[in-house]
């Protein structure tokens, strides 16, 4: 499934979650008796509403999956940033439940042994349980990141190495390091939790409920289409350039096949983080879903940081199934508003399409 992104929207992370592993036939993947590794994104003790880490209830349904599957050789693995505990990320974040639950063991990387892997002339200290494992499944979050703009497959694989090289990283300017890391330990499936990850800021403090999740196989494919949900090109990322350049993946999300299995018809409720509610009040919203609300927010986020959202006013721009019949002035986002004579269509519109069309007003 190289260049297949399977994609769905809504709020039942659960059943979310099973659908798509379904649709992808995860199982079919995996060796006979292979040993997998779960790679989330504990990156700091904060439950996954803080925007930060990933949701519990998504991994209590990949290992179930997996174990009604035949597949139950299963372990867990982070490390948390150098500032923070695994252990106690294990605890908050709601991963020694599921280890009670489900008999699977957690693995606290910052305790392991080893490997010195070397790509490019970079040497790299990689976790040596990583590098036993048969498959490796990463469950990143979509989320911003206040050095690389996002975070997503790729970086999430920082989680992987010593603490040590973790701080080199950061000296070595993120972007190439990340990229190398990834020739070095590879992915076999990936699985995004897109379903409330922060705006900018890796550690959260300003979720987006953008209730969607989605998987595939080609991590460079995977972050493309994570930076599109935020409203980034691919290239404007550093990391995926450098390793699209490299070959490990490719960043043309217009040739991928995307396939959207369910739509969300949720009402968007705003963060009531500053951030989310600095971007909201542009924006004069009647019942609008979540998913067309948090691309609408995203797309006014990549505004603020190019000096472009002063030239909106306050509550000028529509969303929502509330204007489905009304007609007259000011911006409408999506087929809801499609009365209004500045208008986008689409349901819910991309936030790529919203950036460019609110760029051109
Ligand atoms: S266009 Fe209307 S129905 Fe479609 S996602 Fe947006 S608010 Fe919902």
């Amino acid at each position: 499934m190289n260049n297949r992104i399977i994609t769905t929207y809504g709020q039942d992370i659960w059943k979310m979650t099973i659908d798509v592993l379904r649709k992808a036939a995860l199982e079919k993947m995996i060796p006979k008796s292979a040993l997998i590794g779960i790679k989330p994104n504990l990156v700091v003790s904060k439950p996954s509403s803080s925007g930060a880490t990933t949701s519990p209830v998504i991994v209590s349904a990949l290992i179930e999956y997996l174990k009604e599957h035949g597949h139950d050789n299963i372990v867990i693995l982070e490390s948390s940033w150098v500032g923070d505990s695994t252990k106690r990320a294990f605890k908050i974040c709601g991963y020694e439940d599921i280890s009670k639950k489900y008999n699977v063991p957690l693995f606290d990387i910052k305790q392991d042994t080893y490997t010195v892997k070397t790509y490019n002339g970079v040497n790299m200290e990689v976790s040596s349980k990583v590098l036993s494992l048969d498959f490796l499944i990463n469950v990143p979050v979509l989320k911003g990141h206040c050095q690389t703009l996002m975070t997503g497959a790729l970086k999430n694989m920082k989680g992987c190495i010593s603490d040590r090289d973790k701080r080199k990283f950061h000296t070595w300017g993120l972007h190439k390091p990340i990229a190398y890391l990834n020739k070095i330990i590879k992915q076999d499936f990936i699985l995004v939790d897109g379903i409330c990850g922060d705006l900018d800021f890796e550690e959260g403090g300003n979720p987006v409920q953008m209730n969607r999740i989605f998987c595939g196989t080609d991590p460079v494919l995977m972050d493309s289409y994570i930076a599109a949900n935020m409203g980034y090109k691919p290239y404007d990322i550093d990391y995926i350039r450098i390793a699209e350049e490299i070959g490990i993946g490719s960043s043309d999300i217009e040739f991928a096949d995307i396939i959207v299995l369910d739509k969300d018809e949720s009402i968007a409720r705003p963060s009531p983080s500053r951030k989310v509610q600095k971007l909201s009040q542009y924006v004069n919203a009647k019942d609008a879903c979540s998913a067309c609300y948090a691309n609408l927010i995203h797309a006014l986020a990549r505004l603020d940081g190019d000096g472009s959202l002063h030239k909106f006013k306050n509550d000028q721009i529509l969303i929502g199934q509330g204007y489905k019949s009304q007609e007259g002035s000011g911006i409408g986002i999506g087929k809801c508003t499609s009365g209004i004579c500045k208008n986008i269509g689409g349901c819910p519109p991309s936030t790529t399409a919203i950036l460019d069309f609110l760029k051109k007003i």
